[in-house]
């Protein structure tokens, strides 16, 4: 059974297509990113106007030539006009990137709250995007008993997909009269259903992750229906486990969602835990890690960086090569690799994602209770070689 909210939100398969997309377009006549926060408290359509309003304001006081303010004036009212198309709020949370040179006009309603920040530039404003698709990851609970399944995916805070499994195990009742003669061959037929009903459990889960993969799966249900599933689950499904809980067979989906949520977030943020401790330990060897923004962004110029690590911060200037060569968050004005002079950019921490991923390099962004472990400026890379 597929329930009715499965895709209400832009599905991943297409999001992450999109940002593969956005990474690197680029125009030269710029674009409009903006992230807006909609606050359900103020979903009247005067707060969120307001809260556009209050994001043009450091935009507009950047000094600029007036050809750029005209262009840039050109995409406020395009946005402004497409949220007062909005009867009521989309989301939590629109992410908008407008550009009408480039004929770009993306809407994408989130189902959770995102800072509020707009900025125009030739690049889409991505960071905090990819950041979202990092925390609000795919993750699929399985709540089961001997005879029932059900496998509730989680995608962006909102359920992408449920599945009721009924095992055709023979209740227990069945057995009347003859129990004392069948017991013995009974007790073995349920041990085969419940083998039978876990291998059901288990391809359905691969189903889920082959299309779409898991990031961490949850499990819940009585001692030995759990216990035999973790014995069962093949070692790449097993590694995903982050908790096993007790819920309700029959709790619906929303509670459900609640109450795991937070165990998913305690899951990520000791996954978290487990890299920056790796990179720390690494990086005070010299062995495949640095720490700290120079380093880094010379790993990352280099195409050395296997994955990247970054914390949440304020945004702090910096240079880039335009063809993706070099960063830095010196000042240098030329580019080492192809002698192009360097392009000022206000955020380093969105070059260098957007140098990451160019060279397929896994970025993370780590849980806001443990970015602080992560060294002073927040930022390090394990490196391939
Ligand atoms: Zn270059």
């Amino acid at each position: 059974m597929h329930t009715d909210t499965h895709g209400t939100l832009l599905e991943d398969a297409r999001f992450e297509e999109l940002i593969g997309r956005l990474i690197s377009y680029h125009n030269n006549e710029g674009l409009l990113s903006v992230y807006l926060n909609i606050d359900p408290a103020l979903a009247a359509r005067e707060g969120y106007e307001a809260e556009l309003i209050s994001a043009w304001k450091p935009l507009k006081a950047q000094k600029m030539d007036q050809w750029t303010r005209g262009r840039l004036e050109y995409e406020i009212s395009g946005i402004t006009e497409e949220v007062q198309s909005w009867r009521e709020a989309p989301g939590r949370s629109v992410v908008m990137f407008f550009s009408g040179p480039g004929g770009l006009r993306i809407v994408l309603p989130l189902h959770f709250p995102m800072s509020t920040v707009a900025r125009f530039d030739q690049r889409p404003l991505l960071r905090p995007l990819i950041a979202a698709l990092d925390e609000h990851h795919r993750y699929c609970i399985v709540m089961m008993d001997k005879a029932q399944a059900r496998l509730i995916t989680v995608m962006m805070g909102s359920v992408e997909e449920e599945v009721h499994l009924e095992s055709d195990v023979l209740p227990r009742t069945d057995v009347g009269g003859w129990g004392g003669y069948l017991q013995p061959r009974y007790a073995r037929h349920r041990e085969h259903h419940l083998t039978e009903h876990i291998h059901r459990v288990i391809e359905h889960l691969w189903t889920i992750d082959r299309s779409r993969p898991i990031h961490s799966l949850i499990l819940s249900g009585p001692d030995e229906p759990i216990s035999a599933l973790r014995r069962m689950l093949p070692k790449a499904l097993a590694r995903s486990v982050v908790a096993t809980v007790h819920l309700d067979l029959d709790l619906p989906t929303p509670d459900v969602v609640r109450r795991v949520d937070a165990l998913d977030a305690e899951g990520r943020a000791r996954e978290d835990r487990a890299l920056v401790e790796e990179l720390t330990t690494s990086a005070a060897k010299a062995d495949h890690a640095v720490l700290g923004w120079d380093p880094t962004l010379e790993a990352l110029s280099e195409g050395r960086v296997h994955l990247l690590l970054l914390a949440a911060q304020e945004p702090r200037t910096g240079v880039q090569c335009a063809q993706g060569h070099y960063f830095t968050a010196g000042d240098a004005r030329t580019c080492p690799v192809c002698a192009e002079p360097l392009w000022h950019t206000d955020d380093i921490a969105e070059a260098a994602v957007r140098g990451a991923l160019s060279t397929d390099a896994q970025v993370r962004f780590l849980s806001p209770g443990v970015g602080a472990e992560l060294g002073s400026e927040g930022v390090g890379a394990i490196l391939r070689w």
